[in-house]
């Protein structure tokens, strides 16, 4: 929606990986070894997939990077940042919302059974390619669970880096989205 209304490039680590493994680049190749034996990517791999994309343009939104105080060293020497916006939520709430996530096999597209039905409601079929949706292995409680734990230990350490550098947007995330939004779009562009 931010991207939409501002013009800038949204950049998702998760898109972007997706489509270095679709296209089997060399990046997406070196990437698969680590997912197929089950391990984070490192960050030097990430860092050098954003730097990538974000050469040569004006304006950006990052999401789901930096994950870590490394990548965020990492992208100090690329770029500087205006605002880091924390869409602060808590654990349970977490676990509701990403348990309600669905995805698309084909196409990617993500869906949410609480907030983001496809049009069809609750027929759980993709919108674009009519197939059924899919919960990704990460999305059941137990992983988000580790996830959330692993986000606490290496995540959360970047709310107190960005406060210190006065860029951090801190933005309640249980609020509805229309006002999530709202929140933020005044913040970037006054
Ligand atoms: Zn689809």
């Amino acid at each position: 929606m931010i991207a939409e209304d501002t013009g800038l490039v949204h950049l998702s680590t998760g898109d972007i990986l997706r489509d270095e493994l679709a296209r089997g680049s060399e990046l997406g190749q070196k990437a698969k070894q680590y997912m197929n034996r089950g391990e984070l990517l490192p960050d030097n791999l990430i860092v050098t997939m954003i730097e990538d994309r974000i050469r040569e343009k004006d304006g950006f939104i990052l999401d789901g990077f930096p994950r870590t105080l490394t990548q965020a060293e990492a992208l100090e020497e690329i770029a500087a940042l205006d605002f880091a916006i924390n869409i602060a939520l808590s654990r349970e709430e977490v676990i509701v919302r990403l348990s309600a996530r669905r995805a698309c096999a084909e196409c990617g597209r993500i869906y949410n059974l609480w907030f983001d039905l496809p049009a069809g409601n609750n027929d759980e079929l993709c919108d674009n390619c009519g197939i059924k949706l899919v919960q990704r292995d990460d999305d059941t409680p137990a992983v988000i669970e580790k996830r959330f734990d692993i986000y606490m230990a290496d995540t959360r350490p970047l709310i107190e880096f960005y406060r210190e550098q006065g860029i951090l947007v801190e933005v309640n995330g249980a609020a509805a989205r229309e006002e999530i939004f709202a929140q933020i779009m005044r913040i970037i562009t006054t």
